[in-house]
């Protein structure tokens, strides 16, 4: 890949100097955290850890993750309605992974009473790495789709402000003024906005449900201030409060303190941890509801590893987008090669490639939110200890993906500046609504780019590993 900062990145004094500037700027613009330590208080905050330099992104392989964005958000719709489909493909999930179980558990209940929701929104963002070829050409690979929780839409909004300053300040006018305007969390308002218009009711409210702890508050925050913008009430609130003060009413209308609530937007509830008895509940109770769940428990599941492994067999997409043969077609370039580790033929045989050459793949849970992949000598001791249980399935394996690593300096608070051998993470937003059965709007709201130091197999930016960075189409 191209290596358009060559001629800077390795003078020390250049780049300690745009490095200050760097993070004034982050401070100026908003881009945001709470910190570690004091991670339920605004009074002390931090920048969120940032590249100092854009990276190159093949602008090929961008136009093309923009392009697949309206496909993916149709496939992800359609499967959230296809019953069969998460039937069929969560059957051998579900009988060894609980907290995968009991999302399903939910999902049939809601199922078995009847929607009372109408209208669906989908916020989710497609990951991709720039895999590199043997004749050093990159191609777009899927990493994953997220359904639920999509986060740094906010925060990114305003980086390529940051990384346009630091171009000049290292003498690169004409460079900075190439970057590309970036405004997820316009896009992803919009959407709520259009789902909260379409609850039609005046006076209800969007619910932000957040974590527990929220370190990355100020993410939300742009989000939820292009709401109040708009003259939307917003209320924040916990899976516990939930439980505490949440009710339906005869039509199954939720209400939080007399509240109604038109839009129920996620930030919580994608792993096994914030999820106790009373939280279950809760999360039962808001997906019985009326209000507008992004998403709803059907479209979480359609995030799930496994069923993106199931997506990668011949046949499926067409199955599940009939009579749309370009669209399947645009999706499947961007497939790296998945298998499954269900019982039999197929899953031994990839169990044994694996453990015989670990570096080739990735092994997978049905775990959301970094940190959880395994990867070379440790996938293979873990592959060795379970290809014989049905432990096996609750995993499923990937092609690793091998990007080309450039040099970059991750801004990182209380951390030396240093130069790092790096590779990127390209994430498109997508919003979509849907009312009934019509598709009333579909769209790509923005990009997230985030890169990380080589050496770290796994991780995001909330994992501590990955930093937020600018694309720099070449
Ligand atoms: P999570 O739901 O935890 O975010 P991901 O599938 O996105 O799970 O994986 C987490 C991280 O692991 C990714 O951000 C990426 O850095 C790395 N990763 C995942 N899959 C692959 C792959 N096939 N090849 C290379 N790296 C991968
Ligand atoms: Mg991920």
């Amino acid at each position: 890949m191209a290596e358009p900062w060559r001629d800077v990145v390795r003078d020390a004094a250049a780049v300690r100097d745009a490095a200050a500037v760097a993070v004034d700027a982050a401070l100026l613009a908003g881009v945001l955290m709470r910190t570690g330590e004091q991670p339920l208080s605004s009074d002390v905050v931090n920048y969120a850890p940032f590249t100092l330099l854009p990276s190159a992104v093949p602008r090929a392989l961008f136009e093309q993750a923009y392009a697949v964005q309206l496909d993916f958000n149709l496939l992800v719709d359609a499967i959230s309605q296809n019953k069969e489909f998460l039937e069929q493909t969560l059957a051998s999930t579900i009988k060894v992974d609980d907290f995968t179980a009991r999302l399903f558990r939910i999902y049939m209940q809601v199922m078995e009473e009847g929607l009372a929701q109408t209208v669906f929104l989908g916020i989710n963002r497609s990951d991709y790495m720039f895999d590199c070829g043997l004749d050093g050409t990159a191609a777009l690979k899927q990493i994953e789709i997220n359904t639920i929780a999509a986060s740094f839409g906010g925060l990114t909004s305003r980086t390529a402000d940051v990384h346009g300053l630091v171009l000049k300040v290292l003498g690169k006018t004409e460079e900075a003024s190439r970057l590309l305007p970036n405004n997820p969390s316009k896009g992803l308002a919009l959407g709520i906005v259009k789902a909260w218009e379409l609850y039609g009711s005046q006076s209800a409210a969007v619910m932000f449900l957040g974590e527990e702890i929220q370190r990355n508050i100020f993410d939300q925050r742009c989000v939820e201030n292009e709401l109040w913008n708009r003259n939307i009430r917003v209320i924040r609130r916990r899976f516990r409060d939930v439980f505490e003060k949440g009710s339906l009413d005869g039509s199954r209308r939720l209400y939080i303190d007399g509240q109604e609530v038109a839009v129920v937007y996620y930030r919580d509830g994608y792993v096994p941890q914030t999820y106790d008895q009373q939280n279950w509940e809760a999360r039962l109770l808001l997906e019985r509801s009326r209000a507008v769940k992004c998403p709803d428990i059907a479209t979480q599941l359609a995030g799930t590893k496994k069923v993106q492994q199931e997506l990668s067999r011949p046949g499926t997409l067409e199955k599940l987008l009939p009579g749309r043969p370009e669209a399947v077609a645009r999706m499947r370039a961007t497939f790296a090669g998945l298998y499954s580790l269900d019982e039999g033929e197929e899953g031994d045989k990839i169990a044994a490639t694996a453990i015989a050459d670990p570096q080739r793949f990735v092994l997978k849970p049905q775990r959301e939110g970094g940190g959880n992949n395994l990867y070379g000598e440790e996938l293979r001791q873990v592959l060795e200890k379970i290809k014989d249980t049905p432990e096996r399935t609750s995993y499923i394996l990937m092609d690793k993906i091998k990007p080309q690593p450039a040099l970059n300096y991750l801004l990182r608070a209380h951390s030396p500046l240093q130069v790092s051998e790096c590779i990127s993470e390209l994430g498109i937003f997508g919003v979509y609504v849907r009312q009934g059965q019509e598709m009333v709007l579909n769209e790509a709201a923005g990009h997230l780019l985030r890169t990380k130091a080589v050496q770290h197999a796994d991780g995001g930016v909330a994992a501590g590993v990955a930093v937020l960075d600018t694309p720099y189409l070449v």
